[in-house]
């Protein structure tokens, strides 16, 4: 698939103002300046944010070889929350790789939706929050700019299996919130799953104390000592409902978010670092410039440095230097 080279050109600001929108976190999604359309599909005029999947792959999927190289971008289509009542488009350009000993190619994998699908994982979890409540899949398809048929495939894949013990828990919880749609009542839902399966246990519409309370406690005493771990993020409220309502489980922290955290301090660091500089001295600006234009190389782990190649990077005045 050929691709259009502007496309490909990222630009900073603008890559991070959609993927805050969009919420992606993953570091292998970008955008260009040219990110954001308007096109026609399916009859209704959508939005279109237009990115590019890169990623590298250093083994074959198939054969295990290390004999893998870059190959054409493979475009997809994937369906977004509806961004004020007009659908919305993620058209990404993924990044394919081929094996030059098997010669089979596969491409580079995103968190943000799952393979082979062509609907957002957020997208999945507001359709599956709104089968909940007394509305009819039509007018969920409706509102969402879905078929009927995407809205029972929804439904299929969160609630086909039939709750076999109905007065059990995953003995390993995983707890997050996310944002789902417009009316819950507490603004963010609440997703319970199983941490030895991934699959999903249930979904809140609500995550405020006092309601999750109420649904733990639906469960009998003896079901909940039998938790042992419990893996969230960091927010401290939910530690005094699930040390209350599981006596026996462990927290840990997700790494997602403690990662998450030290990069923000990071950052902080270095924006209060770079006001400290003088705007009258030329010396300062240009450290000022430094530290604005290489901001991800502070980021970077030191494993992943490159020590030895002598190069010239911007604003370092023709010298020849190493990225560390
Ligand atoms: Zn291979």
């Amino acid at each position: 698939m050929s691709i259009a080279k502007n496309i490909k050109c990222t630009d900073e600001k603008t890559s991070l103002s959609i993927k805050q929108i969009l919420n992606i976190k993953d570091s292998h999604i970008t955008f260009s300046e040219e990110a954001i359309s308007k096109a026609i599909i399916h009859g209704h005029m959508a939005n279109v944010f237009t990115g590019v999947l890169t990623g590298e792959a250093h083994r074959c999927e198939y054969c295990g070889e290390d004999s893998v190289i870059r190959h054409a971008y493979q475009e997809s289509w994937i369906q977004l929350l509806p961004y004020q009542e007009v659908p919305t488009y993620l058209h990404l350009y993924k990044q394919r790789f081929r094996c030059t000993q098997c010669h089979h190619t596969f491409s580079a994998k995103a968190y943000y939706v799952a393979e082979n699908c062509y609907i957002s994982q957020a997208l999945k979890f507001a359709i599956a929050v709104d089968l909940k409540k007394k509305v009819s899949m039509k007018d969920i398809a409706q509102r969402y700019f879905v078929s009927t048929k995407t809205v029972e495939r929804v439904l299929d894949s969160f609630f086909k299996e039939p709750r076999k013990k109905p007065n059990s828990l995953p003995k390993h919880l995983l707890i997050d919130e996310f944002k789902g749609t417009s009316d819950c009542e507490g603004a963010m839902c609440f997703i319970i799953s199983d941490a030895d399966t991934g699959k999903i246990f249930d979904i809140l519409d609500d995550r405020r104390n006092f309601k999750l309370r109420v649904y733990f406690q639906r469960f009998s005493l003896k079901v909940r000592q039998r938790v042992t771990h419990i893996v969230m993020d960091m927010n401290a409220s939910y530690d005094t409902v699930t040390k209350d309502v599981f006596p026996n489980a462990r927290l840990s922290i997700d790494r997602f978010h403690v990662i998450q955290q030290i990069t923000r301090a990071f950052n902080n660091q270095r924006i209060q670092a770079m006001n400290q500089l003088k705007k009258s001295d030329p010396q300062d600006q240009k450290d000022y410039r430094k530290l604005k234009k290489y901001w991800r190389t502070i980021l970077k782990k030191n494993t992943k440095l490159n020590y030895t190649a002598f190069k010239q990077f911007p604003l370092f005045q023709r010298k020849y230097v190493t990225e560390s």
